[in-house]
């Protein structure tokens, strides 16, 4: 076992609840804002942590994590809403690779290019992701009660394009404005390129995970609390686990 420890993220407190309950032997500090708790988490040595909302928050905690604590990898669990038409509520979402939607250095750059880079999409690391879409498979085939509760049944597992901005995307116009820009992304949320972005930098792994909360459009804040406790944190529990048992 590494004891560097992997990084384990999200923006809201329902996010992370069920997962950082599991954490043996905890520790916590204070850095900046951010309750950075270290502990073990399926034999894995972990660092968990809320980020807060924004690609700010995201980029701000990233760097923490590496620098500070010297992250081996990072993974970011949370919701999104579901942009492409087979996305669905329920559904769980790896992303493949990241953009930033509200990028826009035209006409000196090509809109969404982030110009130190000269590329607008960022790949997420593959053995990482590709540990968390084989437990995601996994779950979804039995989810865990709340789930089903919810009325939520055969949530489909997707891996593609995640896109990320500064806006909580709540309004028909504005996520079918999104899905024509950038037809092939899958889910819109507002923290998981920032992270890519950072961890390209240092060159330590990320990956992203994310259920899908809401369709982006004039529904989406509807039931999102509860959609958040209910579904979310138990399914990021239930697969983040499972990925860490095989990782
Ligand atoms: N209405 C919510 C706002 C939370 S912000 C509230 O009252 O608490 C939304 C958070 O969930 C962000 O961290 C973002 O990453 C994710 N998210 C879920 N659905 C989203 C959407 N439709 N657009 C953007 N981000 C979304």
């Amino acid at each position: 076992m590494s004891t560097a420890p992997l990084g384990i993220v999200s923006a809201l407190p329902d996010e992370l609840s069920a997962l950082l309950a599991l954490v043996e032997s905890p520790t916590a500090s204070t850095v900046a804002g951010r309750r950075l708790h270290r502990g073990c988490l399926h034999g894995h040595e972990v660092v968990l942590t809320l980020c807060g909302i924004g690609k700010v928050a995201a980029a701000l905690t990233t760097t923490l994590l590496i620098e500070r604590e010297g992250v081996r990898g990072l993974l970011f669990t949370g919701v999104a809403g579901g942009l492409g038409s087979e996305v669905r509520v329920g559904d769980v979402v790896v992303a493949r690779t990241l953009l930033q939607h509200d990028m826009d250095a035209s006409p000196l750059f090509p809109r969404h290019q982030i110009p130190d880079l000269g590329v607008d999409e960022l790949p997420a690391d593959e053995a990482l992701s590709t540990a968390l879409l084989a437990a995601a498979r996994e779950v979804v085939q039995n989810p865990p009660a709340a789930v089903v509760g919810f009325g939520l049944t055969g949530p489909a597992v997707h891996q593609g394009l995640v896109i990320s901005g500064d806006r909580f995307v709540s309004t028909s116009a504005e996520s079918v404005a999104l899905a024509s820009r950038l037809p092939s992304a899958l889910a819109v949320e507002m923290e998981g390129a920032a992270m890519a972005q950072v961890c390209a930098a240092f060159a330590v792994p990320c990956a992203v995970l994310r259920t899908i909360s809401d369709r982006a459009d004039d529904q989406a804040h509807v039931d999102f609390p509860r959609f958040l406790a209910e579904v979310a944190s138990p399914l990021s529990r239930e697969i983040v686990s499972l990925a860490l048992k095989r990782l």
